[in-house]
């Protein structure tokens, strides 16, 4: 102990130690830029093992509260390895970054999350990489190029909701020595396992249901293979991607509560889509569990539920400006981006100009079920088609 600290060394260095045995429920959050070394022999000892979750290097590569938050994803999805990531369009960023380079080629499904696809774009056009959409319920195998590093799959597909073979995706891009990543959100890990389906890579943004709350962005990409996790860890060090801890303490808060929300959100979002099924105004429920949507047998033989997340197409005597009506008028449905939280929602899609060859005619309008009564729900979409007419 310094004896003689003057106040201002007294504000900046404290004497007291919590003592040792504390225990408690929550995890503790633990903040850091500075991670403490003992002396310069433990630093050049540590220095260099920033993917080593045994110790502790920089703020950047984590404290325990981001290590405990990427174990947990990590068991729940079936894996032995996780990276956090600022978002779940940053984690996606991480995998194309770590496994392709210039002269690689990567298929994505053409009815992937749609920043997923500006991406490809964006790294075709800067990178020397090539990527192909493929449609998600054709077979892959004719696409594969001996350059092919990487397949994305989603399960099911955002927006338009195909629910993909992933199996068969898997056997026909590892024939190719092609790795498959799968973007698992709309299952939030829970209703389809990945890795059991061949998966390399599985994706979640956190930003959804593991937040639950609509109050933060994170992503995670798990692996169960070493090789790929130090792949992977490469890219997010050279990013310098990081994660703010109070909000991986949000997530571990949120997790206790994942599967009974999920069950919440499916039990809803199946009871209103089978109330839209027998509309006039609705021609066809986009939802998994429901016959009328592509891969639905595939939903059936691979997935455990199904979540609160679904679309509909309507009637095409509805021009967009009368659903856009019907949107405007919703009231305990709003309107906004992203999806997970307590908040039912509600947006259109021109679904024409995001896919090539998009030929069901009819507006696309997307719901995702959260956690209200879905009387109130059902009541409130019945008022607000009563005011719209057809053309
Ligand atoms: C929302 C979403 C993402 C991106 O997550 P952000 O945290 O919003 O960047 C990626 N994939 C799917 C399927 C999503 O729904």
């Amino acid at each position: 102990m310094i004896r003689s600290k003057r106040l201002q060394t007294a504000l900046v260095h404290g004497e007291y130690r919590a003592p040792a045995g504390f225990s408690a429920c929550p995890a503790p959050i633990q903040r850091a830029s500075t991670v403490l070394f003992e002396n310069v022999a433990d630093l050049r000892e540590r220095g260099n093992r920033w993917l080593d979750r045994s110790t502790y290097l920089y703020g950047l590569f984590g404290t325990p509260t981001t290590y405990e938050l990427e174990a947990r994803l990590a068991e729940i999805e079936g894996g032995s390895h996780c990276l956090l990531a600022p978002s779940g369009l940053a984690a996606i960023a991480m995998v194309d970054l770590a496994l392709l380079g210039q002269g690689d080629d990567v298929l994505l499904p053409d009815n992937v999350y749609s920043p997923s696809r500006e991406l490809g774009d964006w790294l075709t056009g800067k990178f020397g990489i090539t990527a192909r959409f493929y449609d998600p319920m054709a077979d892959i195998a004719a696409q594969l190029r001996p350059n092919t590093r990487l397949v994305w799959a989603e399960a099911p597909g955002s927006v338009s909701m195909e629910v993909p073979d992933l199996d068969a995706i898997c056997a026909a891009a590892h024939r190719h020595g092609a790795l498959v990543a799968l973007d698992n959100t709309w299952s939030a890990g829970l209703a389809l396992r990945g890795f059991e389906h061949g998966a390399d890579i599985v994706l979640q943004a956190l930003t959804k249901y593991q937040s639950g709350s609509s109050d933060l962005m994170m992503g995670a990409v798990i692996t169960r293979d070493p090789g790929l996790f130090r792949a992977l860890g490469l890219a997010h060090l050279h990013l310098g991607y990081g994660v703010g801890v109070d909000d991986a303490y949000l997530i571990l808060r949120s997790l206790p509560t994942l599967k009974m929300r999920f069950e919440a959100h499916d039990a809803g979002a199946r009871a209103v889509a089978a109330w839209l099924k027998q509309r006039p105004e609705i021609s066809q429920v986009l939802h998994p569990a429901f016959p009328d949507c592509p891969g639905h047998a595939t939903w059936k033989r691979d997935f455990t539920g199904a979540g609160g997340l679904f679309s509909v197409l309507f009637d095409p005597a509805y021009p967009e400006a009368e659903t856009d009506r019907f949107i405007d008028a919703l009231r305990l449905f709003k309107l906004g981006y992203s999806w997970g939280g307590a908040t039912s929602l509600c947006l259109p899609y021109r679904i024409q100009h995001m896919r090539e060859g998009w030929d069901r005619p009819g507006q696309l309008v997307r719901f995702f079920i959260g956690l209200e009564d879905p009387r109130d729900l059902i009541a409130d979409l019945d008022q607000a088609l009563t005011g719209i007419s057809r053309s």
